[in-house]
């Protein structure tokens, strides 16, 4: 028996500190913490954390977890560990960056226990990246010893 779908709600996710509903802002809003517009944010102003949305994104879909300052540089070192990987990649395979990326961070979710399906940096908790980091960095090692080696690459 088919059933009528359900409605699915509209995203509003709770802030991973404090467990408050975030706040959609806009760049004009007083609570947005860029002085540029990046677009709208789910933000949480009393712990100064926040998270985008998917680009494109009508219904404000968050790319991830809100993070405060020190998820967001962790993810910024993150980011910076896995672009020279992807970049080699990219010249060793001649795929493209995107594609790249997408494979090492599916290799990463793999090793740290984070759901591989839909691996995304902004999914990431504090811990999850400093794992993800030191793997990146242990990796960045093994491979100078032995360039030809690349984990992610499927077996
Ligand atoms: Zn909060």
């Amino acid at each position: 028996m088919r059933v009528g779908r359900p409605v699915k709600p509209l995203p509003h996710p709770d802030c991973d500190y404090c467990g408050v509903p975030a706040t959609l802002a806009r760049s004009d809003d007083e609570v947005y913490p860029y002085r540029d517009d990046h677009g709208p944010l789910w933000v949480c102003a009393p712990c100064q954390a926040w998270i985008g949305v998917f680009p494109r994104s009508t219904r404000q879909v968050p790319l991830g977890r809100l993070a405060d300052a020190a998820l967001r540089d962790l993810k910024t070192k993150l980011h910076a560990a896995l672009e020279p990987l992807a970049q080699a990649k990219v010249r060793r395979d001649a795929c493209n960056i995107f594609e790249a990326r997408a494979k090492g961070l599916k290799w990463l979710a793999q090793q740290i226990g984070a759901d591989p399906v839909k691996p995304s940096i902004h999914s990431l908790d504090a811990a999850q990246c400093e794992r993800a980091i030191a793997i990146l960095e242990e990796f960045a090692r093994t491979r100078q010893n032995n360039p030809s080696e690349n984990a992610w690459d499927e077996r």
